[in-house]
């Protein structure tokens, strides 16, 4: 059985707002809430991608909402897809394609498979079959995970994506007990960059920077393999804030350090927009109050909470081997581990120890 991979798309870089494609792939005809910034993420996904592109949406509301009654803002082919399948039915689109293609029933051309999913679908149920289609590297599709940080779809149960003390309907805060959920949200992209070494692209996105966002889109396409995207998605409706106010969050979510940009190709970090200019002392981070004061969400936080959360974020930047990326590091006592010979093993110089048993030694 063969096992080249197909070619993969030839997605030049958009160098700025002018550059963007005029071509709309997601039109209306949608019933997305007013303001919800995963609607925007999915048209900025087609924008960058074109027209020869499959789109396979898991249930959530990015599925439900633009698929109601008949009617649908895609103008390229998608298909739904189960809850928690977005991994698995990415690569089945993508082998299913090749093996048509190596048959001669389809032409044989560039057709990029993307599989979106939410946080529940995706961090939560899905997580699985994400990280099974990131290990098969003879195939191109793109699992783009949109995070709205709850079940939206479903009315904003509490998922591994809620922030620390957010309030849900599953988590919501009372007399006896002011904070129900207290865990800190997963780093999904994080832990998917740093166990998956064969995927060439892994990044964290925003719409709220929507070139840096459509130029990761069409990296992961362009470079293909299984590749994974994951987006913030302030929500008004799970978030408590009005519409209007979308796109300010999630400039907020990064210029506090919450939600760091980045990029993960071949194996190489690279910090993007704001987060790359605070990692390199150019901007200051924002204090995180300034971005939870402005959601109902969090509308119950005392001094004490607003500090646990602050300093959480500061650990990220401060502690973290890669800030906001890769959390864990070395004891200070074992630093000269990061220093590590590089070298192929064969280049390595000897280790300095003691001198080899006289039986070991050659004539
Ligand atoms: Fe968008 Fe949130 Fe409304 Fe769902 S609940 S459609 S994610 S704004
Ligand atoms: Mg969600």
């Amino acid at each position: 059985m063969t096992t080249e991979i197909m070619p993969a798309q030839n997605l030049p870089q958009i160098k700025g707002v002018k550059d963007v494609p005029y071509e709309e792939l997601f039109v209306s005809g949608h019933r997305t809430c007013q303001g919800c910034e995963s609607a925007l993420v999915m048209r900025h996904m087609v924008k960058a991608s074109g027209p020869r592109t499959i789109v396979l949406g898991s249930t959530g509301c990015m599925y439900v909402a633009n698929t109601t009654y008949y009617t649908t803002p895609w103008v390229v082919p998608w298909m739904h897809t189960q809850l928690g399948a977005s991994g698995s039915a990415a690569l089945g689109t993508a082998a299913g394609l090749k093996v048509l293609m190596r048959k001669g029933k389809l032409k044989n051309e560039k057709i990029n498979v993307i599989a979106f999913c939410g946080d529940g679908g995706g961090a939560d149920m899905g997580i699985g079959a994400i990280s099974a289609t990131l290990t098969h590297k003879d195939y191109n599709c793109l699992v783009l995970l949109y995070d709205n940080e709850s079940y939206a779809n479903t009315d904003i149960q509490l998922s591994s994506q809620t922030p620390y003390g957010a309030v849900t309907t599953f988590s919501p805060s009372g007399d006896k007990k002011r904070l129900m959920h207290t865990r800190w949200k997963k780093n999904v992209p994080g832990m998917l960059a740093a166990g998956h070494p064969e995927s060439r692209y892994i990044a964290a996105g925003c719409a709220a920077y929507a070139v840096d966002l459509m130029n990761k889109i069409r990296k992961a396409l362009e470079l293909g393999g299984p590749t994974f995207v994951h987006t913030l998605d302030p929500c008004p409706k799970g978030w408590d804030y009005h519409p209007q106010y979308s796109q300010e969050l999630g400039h907020l979510a990064v210029e506090t350090g919450i939600w760091p940009l980045y990029e993960v190709i071949d194996g190489v970090c690279n910090l993007t927009g704001p987060t790359r200019q605070i990692a390199e002392g150019r901007k200051k981070r924002k204090p995180v109050y300034e971005y939870l004061k402005r959601q109902g969400r969090f509308a119950h936080f005392i001094d004490e909470d607003v500090e646990h959360f602050q300093a959480e974020v500061d650990k990220m930047w401060t502690d973290w081997l890669i800030p906001g990326v890769i959390p864990f590091t070395v004891p200070a006592k074992d630093v000269a581990i990061l220093k590590i010979d590089k070298k192929p093993v064969h280049e390595q110089a000897p280790a300095a120890g003691p001198a080899p048993a006289a039986h070991q030694k050659t004539a």
